[in-house]
């Protein structure tokens, strides 16, 4: 589905992204793991056409999108749930949600149908629908960005760390729906630091270090790989 091959990515003369090439297939899961500044977020940047890659080739379905503006990569169902989440907090729940989905899709119905959906998958985003999402807790919060991204129809839905900062119970609960979303044939790109429970339901990662991933393999290789549970897993 997503393929890139050789993709660099600068900030002025800084390489952030160095000779990336990695595939996702329809329906995988697959999680990106890295610490702090290793590149996931120019990672996923790159791919919705935020950041123009200054090498490299980037295609979808077979289709060459390197250098595709955002918009028109949303068209084709590649959509971003950013870190950090970036709601709009004084605007409500309801509102938010919307969003995802305003830029480019007219299809009422549709609409309504996606949103009954998000609302059954989070009920507590019905309770608090004209509540400011400002107001919600972190997890609400992260379940509002979730949904948001899901009102914009994704068939790749890329995550950029959903569990951050979040409580165990409230990491679980995302983690979960994370999974449903993917069982019910979302493609799904996860940048997670939470390696275990990102793992667990993955079907495969890789790892980026520095700008270059270094290292790929399914849940059970990964989980079982030394070097990556010492450096990310901490057992
Ligand atoms: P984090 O989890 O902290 O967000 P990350 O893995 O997502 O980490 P990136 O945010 O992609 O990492 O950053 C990769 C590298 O690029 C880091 O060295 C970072 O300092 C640098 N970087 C990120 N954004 C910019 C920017 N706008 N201008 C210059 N350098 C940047």
């Amino acid at each position: 589905m997503l393929k890139l091959e050789n993709v660099d990515a600068k900030y002025d003369s800084f390489k952030a992204l160095d000779g990336v090439s990695m595939n996702v297939e329809q329906g995988e899961l697959v999680v990106l793991l890295g610490a702090n500044g290793a590149g996931k977020t120019t990672l996923f940047n790159t791919i919705s056409g935020l950041l123009k890659p200054s090498a490299g080739r980037i295609s979808l379905n077979g289709q060459d999108v390197t250098g595709k503006k955002p918009s028109a990569l949303v068209q084709s169902g590649v959509v971003q749930c950013p870190e950090g989440r970036k709601l709009f907090p004084e605007m409500s729940v309801m509102k938010n949600l919307m969003l995802g989905a305003y830029v480019h899709r007219r299809d009422r119905a549709g609409m309504k149908k996606t949103l009954d959906h998000v609302l059954e998958m989070f009920p507590i985003l019905n309770d608090k629908k004209d509540d400011a999402a400002g107001s919600l807790s972190g997890g609400q919060q992260q379940m509002v960005a979730i949904g948001r991204a899901l009102m914009g129809r994704p068939k790749l839905l890329m995550l950029d760390e959903p569990s951050l900062g979040l409580a165990p119970l409230v990491v679980k609960q995302v983690f979960g729906a994370v999974q449903a979303i993917n069982q019910e044939g979302t493609t799904v790109l996860l940048a997670e630091q939470n390696a275990f429970a990102a793992l667990k339901i993955a079907t495969r990662a890789y790892v980026i270090e520095n700008g270059r991933l270094v290292m790929e393999g399914d849940r059970e290789t990964m989980l079982g790989n030394e070097a990556v549970r010492k450096a990310y897993i901490g057992a």
